[in-house]
């Protein structure tokens, strides 16, 4: 049997050996041990932890998440302030910057330099007491700021507890100041998500990352992918570095993740050779710059040149320009996609903008080349939205061919002829012509041959379009009645190919529910949504016979989503189609959850509304998963169960006019409890 003393030595030993790799991990992006080794450490100081409550230290890795949300954030006051940065918004300023600093410093004395990439983010400043952190804050007004050191504990680069540094003794105190942001990569991603849920989009990752690092409840943070590049430290210590790129050095040496673009320059011509090597280079990064901090390296310098009342004079901003290029509108193309939906299109003369050729730029819709008045032949200015999509911000009217005419909007459908109609609520113009429309119809099998919904080999765009063009198919289901001969009857097409083709079609007969349901292309459905609905239905007749309350209870699926997918069942060539789907063997459902049915609360779902005392409503909703039953975010007729508890929300009225029950915190309680 091992001693208290023993245990306490294999839990530090973990731990320490978990931080490690960790900041390999996180902070240094070279892990030495691959993930499943470290998962098994990690799931060893899981468990002699829980057989050890009392050794539990807040500092711990297995600390990252857990805890509670919180009502609001609370003020604090910073130790040493947080300052903001003059800018520079061309190179003529950052010149005029450095003749002032050569006035305190003048030739031949040397100035270094450290560029650092200004990351548009959320500033943070970490505090660490004898190693260990104790406060993480939003820079606020620079002197007063949000505590929010449980949602910074869940991101994994920022260290719970400091390195021993090479040759020297961790500080007393340090406070280590970096920026938070999410990378482009998650922010991309997170928005998919909520396009598919109907939930507003992020305007930029500068949004996203400080949004998501403002959530009061931190398990949210913790699923957002967030990151931070330190820059800056304070240390209160008898030995402290001399200049700021020894500073970096240091944290980065205690475990902090530095960006590692930083750049010691000799001078100022260094200085601008860096400027201008990452205003082009930097669209290749998977972070949002818009410039570059200038600091004066040398730390005596710095305290000579001291601050004005907001600012550093030894650090300047030097913003990038912003990105734009003029170039030609060649024709613009209403596109029409497979839900109808027109997009016109600008071609454009190929330019080079944000180290990318571009083409194409998207006009939005009619309102927006009417706003601008885009013509074709005009010289337009584009730029990268949010650097990320190219669009066309404005017409250089001077330019202008004197015979130009205003672009008119085409009044049918550049696919098929039919009059596109506008619905009220929409912006975009669209074909109606849903089965007739070639675009539309193309549109609709290709997606469903596509690699996310049936996932169907060879049958990609062109194979799509020379079956529609030859009327061997109409919709999806089609596909399945395709034989040897139609196939053959195709240009340049060989036997083996043509059944490469009806095999690959075949085979794609008895996907997973959750590829069904996306590849039927249901307006709002996509991917994610797709597999939330495969989670709450068994069958595609189930989903079919789901009303527009039961839908939109299901926590995720918005009013606009459940709307969708009413609608789009009640279409009579929707139902035509799931018909041929049936006769052709395609399988329309998916596993049953086996164990649910002997479980005490299957079949049952269960509403949570209010605050409860013994647990949060995240935990509740989990118990209530195991024990076989469903949680939806509104109360319906359906709902069987509504849990109320502290300060119940207007979900406590609708319950009792439905005559749903209603169980307090004790009652519920001793329900999950038999
Ligand atoms: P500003 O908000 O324009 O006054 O600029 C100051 C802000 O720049 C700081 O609060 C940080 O959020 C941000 N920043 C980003 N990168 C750096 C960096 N390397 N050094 C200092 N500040 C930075
Ligand atoms: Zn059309």
């Amino acid at each position: 049997m091992d001693t208290k003393i023993d245990i306490k030595r294999q839990i530090e030993t973990l731990r320490n050996k978990i931080n490690y790799h960790n900041y390999l991990y996180y902070a240094k992006d070279a892990p030495e041990i691959s993930d499943r080794e470290f998962d098994a450490l990690f799931r060893e100081l899981k468990q002699l932890e829980e057989q050890n409550p009392e050794l539990i230290t807040p500092d711990s890795p297995t600390q990252r998440i857990g805890a509670v949300p919180s009502e609001k954030f609370e003020q604090v006051e910073h130790k040493y302030p947080l300052y903001s940065l003059d800018n520079a918004n061309n190179e003529e300023e950052l010149t005029g910057w450095y003749n002032r600093l050569r006035k305190t410093f003048p030739e031949p004395q040397k100035i270094e330099f450290v560029c650092e990439l200004k990351v548009d983010g959320l500033a943070v400043t970490l505090s660490y007491d004898n190693g260990m952190l104790t406060r993480g804050a939003t820079r606020g007004d620079g002197r007063t700021g949000e505590n929010i050191t449980t949602n910074l504990k869940t991101i994994n680069s920022i260290p719970l507890s400091l390195f021993q540094p090479e040759s020297r003794h961790i500080p007393e105190h340090v406070e280590a100041r970096g920026e938070i942001y999410m990378p482009i990569s998650s922010f991309e991603k997170l928005n998919e998500k909520r396009r598919q849920t109907g939930e507003p989009e992020f305007a930029n990752p500068r949004n996203a990352g400080s949004g998501s690092v403002r959530q009061l409840d931190p398990r949210v943070t913790k699923e957002r992918d967030l990151d931070i590049f330190v820059y800056g430290g304070v240390f209160e210590d008898h030995t402290k570095p001399g200049a700021h790129y020894e500073t970096i050095q240091l944290l980065q040496q205690l475990g902090f993740r530095a960006n590692p673009n930083t750049r010691l320059c000799e001078d100022i011509e260094q200085v601008k050779e860096y400027c201008n090597h990452w205003d082009e280079a930097r669209f290749e990064l998977n972070y949002a710059t818009d410039g570059v901090v200038v600091k004066v390296n040398d730390l005596n310098q710095q305290e000579e040149l001291g601050y004005t009342s907001r600012s550093p004079r030894w650090a300047i901003a030097y913003k990038f320009p912003p990105e734009r290029a003029l170039t030609k509108v060649v024709y613009i193309e209403p596109s029409v996609g497979r839900t109808g939906a027109v997009t016109p299109i600008a071609h454009l003369e190929p330019v080079k903008l944000a180290g990318t050729i571009v083409k194409r730029a998207s006009l939005h819709n009619a309102d927006e080349i009417k706003r601008l008045d885009i013509r074709i032949g005009d010289k337009v200015w584009v730029k990268k939205a949010a650097e990320i999509i190219p669009k066309v911000i404005s017409v250089d009217p001077k330019k202008r061919n004197p015979d130009s005419m205003p672009y008119q909007y085409p009044e049918t459908c550049p696919e098929c002829g039919t009059r596109l109609e506008r619905k009220e609520e929409e912006v975009a113009f669209h074909c109606p012509n849903t089965m007739g429309c070639p675009a539309q119809v193309k549109g609709r099998i290709e997606y469903w041959a596509g690699r996310d919904a049936m996932d169907i080999e060879w049958v990609g765009e062109s194979m799509v379009n020379q079956l529609v063009e030859k009327r061997l198919i109409n919709d999806p289901a089609d596909l399945y009645y395709l034989t040897i001969e139609d196939i053959l009857s195709l240009e340049r097409m060989g036997d083996k190919s043509a059944s490469n083709i009806i095999n690959a079609i075949q085979q794609s007969k008895d996907r997973a529910f959750n590829r069904l349901i996306n590849a039927l292309g249901i307006k709002y459905v996509g991917k994610e949504t797709a597999e939330l609905l495969s989670r709450n239905f068994y069958s595609l007749d189930e989903l079919k016979n789901a009303d527009f309350d039961s839908l939109s209870a299901i926590d995720g699926i918005g009013e606009k989503v459940a709307e969708g997918i009413v609608n789009f069942f009640k279409n009579p060539h929707v139902i035509d189609m799931l018909e041929k789907l049936k006769n052709a063997g395609v399988k329309l459902y998916g596993q049953k959850p086996q164990e649910a049915e002997n479980l005490p609360l299957s079949q049952k779902t269960f509403v949570l509304t209010g605050t409860l005392k013994s647990m949060t409503r995240t935990r509740a909703g989990d118990i209530i998963k195991k024990l076989g039953g469903k949680i939806s975010s509104g109360v319906s007729k359906k709902t069987d169960y509504l849990v109320a508890g502290e300060d119940p929300g207007s979900k406590l009225e609708k319950a009792k006019k439905l005559d749903v029950k209603i169980l307090n915190e004790i009652e519920f309680c001793e329900l999950i409890a038999k």
